[in-house]
């Protein structure tokens, strides 16, 4: 693996950004308790970047070969709202499309602002939420949010982006405690794309 501090990590056709280890979560399939990181990059960061150093890694690469950026690293990405909303905006000026992936915990961290509609007016594309379970309880078990709620305020926030016209997509970890069915119709309830992720490859 490589050295750590990896901020920005291709695969799949798509550049990935890593942008924090902090969470508001702690979830038991998390890569960190298991991994220094994915693909061979390491996402261990002893120092988060700042907007600038983001900004300049982002310059040297030729972002017109891939099909999309993507916040999504080793922690949550929203926990560095502003920071994302820049990039974002960066990165719409010059066409790129910007995915975010996140635990959907935005009205929690951020319950005075309208954080569906500051990344959509930022340029994000498509939200992709880890929904992760078919109830509250299984989900705080496997997740263990800093926040209590924590799954219904997930579920409104991912209201709040199909209505900000953003694209929704749910994801969840092939565990045997999730029952994939229930968050597949959870997922169509919300006419949300709908992807089920392998534990090996959880990020
Ligand atoms: S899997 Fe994602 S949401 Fe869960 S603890 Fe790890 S970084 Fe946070």
């Amino acid at each position: 693996m490589k050295n750590k501090d990896t901020i920005i990590y291709e695969a799949h056709g798509n550049l990935y950004l890593n942008i924090t280890n902090r969470c508001t979560a702690d979830c038991v399939f998390c890569i960190k308790r298991y991994s220094d990181g994915v693909y061979g990059y390491n996402l261990r960061l002893s120092k988060e970047p700042s907007l600038s150093e983001i900004i300049k890694e982002l310059s040297e690469q030729e972002l017109s070969k891939y099909n999309e950026v993507v916040f999504t690293g080793m922690g949550e990405p929203l926990v560095r709202l502003d920071v994302v909303l820049e990039i974002s905006k960066w990165l719409k000026i010059r066409g790129i499309p910007v995915r975010l992936d996140t635990i959907g915990h935005a009205k929690l961290l951020y319950p005075e602002r309208d954080v569906s509609v500051e990344l959509a007016d930022s340029g994000i594309k498509t939200v992709s939420i880890s929904l992760n379970a078919h109830n509250a309880n299984t989900y705080n078990q496997l997740c263990d949010p800093r926040y209590i709620h924590a799954y219904e305020k997930m579920l409104e926030f991912a209201k709040d982006v199909s209505k900000s016209g953003m694209e929704l997509r749910f994801t969840v970890v092939n565990l045997p405690v999730v029952d994939i069915d229930k968050c597949k119709k959870i997922a169509k309830e919300y006419c949300a794309d709908f992807k089920v992720r392998s534990y090996s490859a959880s990020s």
